[in-house]
């Protein structure tokens, strides 16, 4: 019989060459890297086994990754804006010069199939792109004043040291939507990643290092500090980080929003979703099932924004399921390098524990599993963790539809009105992500308006997930309220100061108050 997946050693021949490419000799850096403390292991979900040993920072070496930072910042937020975009144009450059390179280490460390995790950097080099623009275009604004002979004015200046702290899902895309948009905006930049995906943020940090010594930037623009949350957590308790940007779970949300707050530090949370889409009558059912198996079973349901909730018109819920069925039936699940494979493996085998108890327990609360569910490729690789993607049909939103559980299970409910629907669509704690299917306009419109979708992406005849940078990417209630990414995303990373010039000669007090 064929082999069906990479060996670990064939794996760690890729990733080795990849990181050679790259700048990244994972031996020296292991003892002159970021601090000689524990080790963190790299794995890769492709066969559930270790590939190296990384060694973490050291608390002594994080605080002083901090303060190199600091240091740097007091020379880059004096840099004019411009030239520091030409630090995130050369970034981009070497970006695009090692797509393949990186995208290679994202399939590795994060299971993604070849084509998402090309797009993964495509969405690095895309953010890059935008922040050079953006650094000609940090506008404040003009506001008319009260007073004659007074210019009342606001202007934007850069804010201090960025920590960024990334889950395992999105391992480079996050870390490049910050920083490629804090470096614009005259800030420095601390970055832990994941501890699942240590391979792919030593790769673009000395991406970035080199960046940085091609145009002349300070050496302390960025750092990387490898480890598990207790390195997270002196970013969150230092008083030099002047805004934490978190991405991860409504649990790590919890611990650090309030504690960034206590010191009156700044926070970006982008956490948790359980994204719906409502699928009207009038749907196009083709495009509709293209795009709810993409957003549903896509990176293996391991997406913020992807698809867990499917809220169906009672009269078309039936033939829209038994298409779906016919489709996930279809669904080829293996080896992410293989270019057929849509489905790779979850992180791991904890991730598969967490989904068959999810599956264990609407069933339990009256759902019935229609398609999907099993176990593959176990026989080849015992430590990996290959699934069928999940759909189960339940009677009402029950506890555990109301929960974000990080696997591919899509769970069906069915509506009679429209407004019954945008009810049950909001009636959970998340608010990320949204769709409706629907060719009836003005569905559309009640959807998109304040009566409808309570989420920071609202969708309509496209899926949850897939997000372009342009628009600014986020969520309500329990996912956090951040906004990071394109539009006007780049002011939390940056603080206003309103300027009052008098140039009328007399001292005029606003609110026609007299006064001496
Ligand atoms: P996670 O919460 O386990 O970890 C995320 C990061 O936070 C890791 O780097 C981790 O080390 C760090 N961390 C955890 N607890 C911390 C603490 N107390 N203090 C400081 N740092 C801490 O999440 P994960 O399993 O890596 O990723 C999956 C989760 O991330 C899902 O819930 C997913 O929805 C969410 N996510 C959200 C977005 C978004 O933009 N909204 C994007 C990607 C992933």
């Amino acid at each position: 019989m064929p082999r069906t997946l990479p060996t670990t050693e064939e794996l760690r021949t890729r990733a080795r060459a990849a990181l050679d490419r790259v700048g990244v000799t994972l031996d020296e850096d292991a003892g002159a890297g970021p601090g000689a403390g524990d080790v963190q292991h790299a794995r890769t979900p492709l066969t559930g086994e270790v590939l190296f040993p990384v060694p973490a920072t050291t608390p002594a070496a994080a605080d002083e990754a901090v303060a190199d930072a600091r240091r740097a910042f007091l020379t880059w937020r004096s840099t004019p804006a411009p030239r520091r975009g030409e630090l995130v144009r050369r970034l981009g450059e070497l970006l695009r010069a090692h797509q393949g390179d990186l995208a290679d280490l994202v399939t590795i460390e994060a299971g993604k199939i070849r084509s998402e995790a090309l797009g993964e950097v495509q969405e690095m080099i895309d953010i890059c792109d935008f922040a050079v623009g953006l650094s000609r275009q940090l506008y404040g604004r003009t506001i008319a004043s009260e007073r004659p002979g007074h210019r009342l004015a606001e202007t934007w200046h850069p804010l201090g040291v960025v920590g960024v702290i990334s889950a395992f899902n999105f391992p480079c895309a996050v870390w490049s939507w910050n920083t490629a948009v804090a470096l614009a905006c005259g800030d420095t930049v601390v970055w832990k990643p994941s501890e699942l995906t240590p391979l792919i943020s030593l790769a673009c940090a000395r991406l970035l290092e080199r960046a940085a010594a091609d145009v002349g930037a300070p050496d302390g623009v960025h750092r990387l500090l490898i480890g598990d949350r207790a390195v997270g957590e002196r970013l969150v308790d230092d008083f030099r980080v002047a805004l934490v940007s978190a991405t991860g779970s409504t649990r790590m949300g919890r611990e650090v929003g309030p504690r960034v707050a206590a010191r009156f530090g700044r926070s970006l949370l982008e956490l948790g979703g359980n994204n719906a889409a409502i699928v009207a009558p009038s749907a196009d059912l083709d495009l509709t099932v293209r795009g709810i198996v993409f957003a549903a079973a896509g990176t293996a349901g391991q997406r913020c924004t992807t698809l867990r909730r499917l809220i169906a018109h009672r009269d078309i819920a039936d033939a829209l399921v038994a298409r779906l069925t016919a489709a996930y039936a279809q669904l080829p699940i293996g080896d992410p390098f293989d270019e057929a494979t849509l489905v790779g493996p979850l992180i791991s085998a904890a991730a598969l524990d967490r989904m068959q108890e999810a599956v264990a327990r609407a069933q339990a609360e009256g759902g019935k599993v229609l398609v999907g569910g099993g176990r593959r490729l176990a026989d080849v690789a015992p430590d990996a963790a290959y699934v069928e993607p999940v759909v189960v049909r339940m009677g009402a939103q029950t506890g555990v539809v109301r929960e974000e559980t990080f696997a591919p299970i899509l769970y069906v409910m069915t509506y009679e009105t429209l407004e019954e629907a945008i009810a049950l669509h909001n009636d959970v704690p998340q608010g990320l992500s949204s769709s409706i299917f629907t060719r009836d306009q003005a569905e559309a419109e009640l959807f998109l308006s304040a009566e409808g979708s309570d989420c920071g992406i609202a969708n309509v005849n496209i899926g949850t997930s897939g997000a372009e940078i342009g628009g600014a990417f986020g969520g309500e209630k329990e996912t956090g309220g951040g906004r990071e990414s394109g539009s006007d995303a780049w002011r939390a990373y940056m603080r206003s100061a309103t300027n009052t010039v008098n140039y009328s000669g007399r001292l005029a007090l606003a609110q026609n108050i007299s006064f001496l």
